[in-house]
């Protein structure tokens, strides 16, 4: 049984979230893994690990799978809220059921996330809450309109979870980085914001790995619960803006 606390992890299947969920794996961490595709989750084949079919637009599912990990393991001591979606397009062409599936999981997901643990933190006077925002959740793009009303939600979100929790000693950190090399993009319907993009990324030289985001994760995480780094916020050195 692994002496470290249990972390949760959602969008655990790729990219960020899996190199998070690595990250504290590696580090002696029990980690539940939650997305909709469990075949991947299992194939890492982490240590003292649970990997659960969760869509985090289900709020049960996520209560029941933190519910099922913490019996095992003990309490949930760090949650990242990770998982998203990136349906980019210039908006009078997107077709409004794009929008609805970004709200529902980008800003209603990341909800649900938190709901599953927060109360618990609160009793227990510690715990750290990681929502993922973006670059996108400081600045806005044109072709990201909807993106970015997303992940400005999740900034709204974090500013509020952190003056509501400071008093009881849970951390909440928001994390807003700039291209990573993710699966991200595969989400994108629209070729011409997709070409775009791309032009834009082989301009400042590629993404940077998700195992960067995961690292500072990992480092914020490991202070002490009385230091808070409030957000992490990293982008290629040549991303301009
Ligand atoms: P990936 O596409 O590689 O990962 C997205 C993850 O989210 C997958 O594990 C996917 O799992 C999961 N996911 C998507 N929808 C759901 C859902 N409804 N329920 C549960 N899990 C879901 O991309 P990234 O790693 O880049 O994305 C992770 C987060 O990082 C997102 O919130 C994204 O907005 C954010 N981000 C990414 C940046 C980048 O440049 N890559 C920059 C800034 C922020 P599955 O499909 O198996 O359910």
């Amino acid at each position: 049984m692994a002496e470290k606390p249990l972390v949760a992890v959602t969008g655990a299947s790729s990219g960020i979230g899996e190199a998070t969920a690595r990250a504290f794996s590696a580090a002696g961490h029990p980690v539940l893994m939650m997305a909709r595709r469990i075949e991947r989750m299992e194939a890492m084949g982490l240590p003292d690990s649970l990997c659960r079919r969760v869509d985090v637009r289900d709020r049960a599912a996520i209560a029941a799978a933190v519910a099922e990990a913490e019996a095992a393991y003990g309490p949930v001591d760090m949650i990242f809220a990770n998982a998203g979606i990136a349906r980019l397009a210039g908006i009078e062409r997107q077709d409004p059921a794009e929008w609805d599936e970004m709200i529902d999981i980008n800003t209603k997901g990341v909800m649900n996330t938190v709901h599953a643990v927060m109360s618990g933190m609160i009793e227990r006077k510690r715990g750290t809450l990681v929502l993922m925002s973006s670059i996108a959740g400081r600045k806005v793009y044109p072709d990201h309109t909807v993106y970015c009303g997303t992940k400005f939600f999740v900034h709204a979100v974090a500013e509020g979870l952190r003056a509501h929790l400071a008093a009881h000693d849970v951390r909440v950190l928001v994390v807003s980085p700039g291209v990573i090399e993710t699966e991200v993009l595969d989400s994108v319907t629209d070729v011409q914001t997709l070409a775009d993009y791309k032009a834009n990324k082989v301009k400042m030289g590629g993404g940077i790995g998700a195992e960067i985001v995961a690292d500072l994760i990992l480092g914020a995480y490991r202070l002490p619960q009385n230091a808070l780094v409030q957000e992490i916020c990293m982008t290629p050195t040549r991303q301009s803006y």
